[in-house]
């Protein structure tokens, strides 16, 4: 399965498996955002890393979904302060804004060409969702003092987007979009450069012992700490917290190449887009002008066999102007949910940590998952255990027969959505 991201992506360094016995400070396993922010964090801060990426580097979810970076967490603000209360929810925003804030910095400071352009449009598909958009611009604004957002009812859509299928929108002008895969190369290169050793092809077997010993088929790392960087890619290596999340997949297209005329008809402002749907479909611009579009599920193993028809469909539904459009590429990716979208950090031992379960909304929090993990095996556990201490949920039924009731309540939402 070839991305389009796979077919732009800039120069990729190859690094070798893993062949000998190594030492460590820390060893981390998986190679996305989680694992290469943690380990530059890291390295700048004079550790030695090691990273073992089972496949290569953002394999995994980094380096296939739709590269929106959004501000605040997955789960909705109000929806915090309910559960949370203002000072727990307002730390939660202040990390959401600074997780996007840190996305930028990294691209800057390291010079990453990853196509980042700014700002994001969440547009409701139902009448009656246009009331809590309004309140949501306004309650950003009355208590958290934000103001880069902007309710845009209907009459004003056909500024953001060339569809009929909305009935009013968020504007929101701190959110960005980027090339997801060239920023995850971006990542490991400034890794390496900062002195981390990274092992392609590297999966990991097992671990456990004091001090840590990590091993692969063909090698060993001994290491103070691990960090846990696996996500929905996770599988069985770790039963204590993969009962604490959902692997689900989800599919996206890229269409040939449209004419300025025909982008800037469909996204006139060249923003990220999402819509409120269950199953969320989200798209952008891509640098030379396609529709990079994300829609669609599944709840199994194994991805469907004619990956861009079954995201067309959605596509149609919002762009029928696109019907005669060529679509060039089709792939899918699994990320990892949680039941209540909150993402999952922790430690399973004191020397083993691990950050996942990011619902959708990885791009900026497994970079600062990066960020707040280094700052603790610093001796700063402050921060990272705000995040620790959300509440998370086992799914029921354990990691087996999570499927059968996970699958049915999505299946429920998504239809509900529909009809
Ligand atoms: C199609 C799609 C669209 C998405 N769109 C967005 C979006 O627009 N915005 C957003 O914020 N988020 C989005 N997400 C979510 C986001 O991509 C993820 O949350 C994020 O990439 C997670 O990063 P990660 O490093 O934790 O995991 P991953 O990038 O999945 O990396 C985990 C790595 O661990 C490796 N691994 C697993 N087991 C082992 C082992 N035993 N040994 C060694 N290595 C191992 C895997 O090979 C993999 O490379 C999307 C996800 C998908 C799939």
């Amino acid at each position: 399965m070839h991305s389009y991201y796979d077919a732009t992506a800039n120069t990729r360094v190859a690094h070798p498996s893993l062949q000998s016995h190594e030492r460590a400070d820390i060893c981390i396993i998986g190679a996305g955002y989680t694992g290469l922010s943690s380990a530059l964090h890291l390295a700048q801060r004079g550790y030695k890393v090691i990273v073992l990426e089972a496949e290569s580097v953002a394999f995994g979810a980094s380096g296939r979904n739709g590269g929106h970076v959004g501000i605040g967490q997955r789960a909705d603000q109000a929806d915090l302060e309910d559960k949370l209360g203002h000072d727990a929810a307002s730390v939660l925003w202040d990390m959401g804004l600074e997780a996007v804030d840190t996305v930028k910095a990294l691209i800057s400071d390291h010079d990453i060409k990853c196509d980042l352009k700014h700002g994001d449009m969440h547009l409701a598909h139902k009448t009656r969702l246009c009331d809590g958009l309004k309140e949501e611009v306004e309650f950003l604004a009355d208590r958290y003092n934000f103001t880069d957002m902007e309710y845009i009812p209907q009459e004003r859509l056909s500024e953001f987007v060339g569809s009929d299928g909305f009935y009013a929108g968020i504007w929101d002008k701190a959110s960005c979009h980027l090339h997801p895969l060239n920023y995850a190369l971006g990542l490991a290169d400034a890794a390496v450069k900062a002195g981390v050793t990274i092992y392609e092809h590297s999966r990991v077997l097992s671990y456990g012992g004091a001090p840590l010993v990590i091993k692969t088929g063909e090698g060993q790392v001994t290491a103070t700490e691990i960090i846990l960087a696996c996500n929905g890619y996770i599988e069985k290596l770790e039963p204590k917290i993969n009962g604490y999340i959902m692997p689900i997949n989800n599919f996206v297209l890229a269409t040939e190449p449209l004419s300025d005329e025909l982008a800037n008809a469909i996204i006139p402002k060249d923003t990220s887009m999402a819509d409120s749907r269950f199953v969320i479909n989200y798209w952008k611009l891509s640098a030379d002008n396609r529709l990079v579009f994300g829609g669609g599920e599944n709840y199994r193993r194994g991805f469907p066999k004619d990956i861009k028809n079954f995201v067309r469909k959605y596509m149609l539904q919002i762009y029928p102007q696109l019907g005669s459009t060529k679509i060039d590429y089709g792939w899918g990716g699994t990320l990892a949910i949680t039941m209540n979208r909150l993402p999952h950090f922790g430690r399973v031992e004191d020397n083993i940590w691990h950050m996942q379960g990011y619902s959708g909304h990885g791009v900026p929090t497994a970079t600062f998952a990066g960020k707040l993990v280094a700052e603790a095996i610093s001796g700063k556990l402050e921060r990272f255990d705000v995040m620790a201490q959300l509440p998370t949920h086992k799914f029921p039924g354990g990691t087996l027969l999570r499927w059968p009731g996970m699958v049915s309540a999505m299946l429920y939402y998504s239809l509900r959505d529909r009809f």
